[in-house]
């Protein structure tokens, strides 16, 4: 998989404001956000696109969950919050990276467009 912004992101070689890290896993601030909290989960390791996971990833797509829980806890995101994983062309992914969107701060809308 060729390197993207987001593995630049994950190895400092250019900035981010990181919100949170451990082992598997980088949260940290859209650089060009949708609501007033707008953060970013990624796995460490390089998976493009949640269709391209496979079952061996398992463990770590539940704890990339987990972490935008906590993060947007740690947040303040307590009134509630979305999840949004963007896949390929149709979905509006731009970034090929696996990340989780979590949205939040205001009264989100239903449908997405
Ligand atoms: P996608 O459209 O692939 O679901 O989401 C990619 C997201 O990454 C977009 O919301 C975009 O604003 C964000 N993004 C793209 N480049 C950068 C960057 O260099 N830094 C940060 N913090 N976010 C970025």
């Amino acid at each position: 998989m060729s390197d993207t912004i987001f593995s630049k992101i994950i190895n400092r070689e250019i900035p981010a404001e990181i919100i949170y890290e451990d082992d598997l896993a980088l949260a940290f601030k859209d650089i060009s956000p949708q609501a007033p909290v707008h953060f970013l989960v990624i796995p460490k390791k390089p998976i493009p696109q949640i269709s391209a996971a496979e079952s061996e990833d398992q463990a770590l797509l539940g704890h990339l969950l987990l972490t935008a829980k906590l993060v947007a806890e740690q947040v303040g995101l307590g009134n509630g919050y979305r999840i949004v994983i963007n896949n390929g062309a149709d979905g509006g992914q731009t970034v090929y990276h696996l990340h989780l969107h979590i949205l939040g701060g205001r009264q989100l809308q239903w449908p997405p467009g």
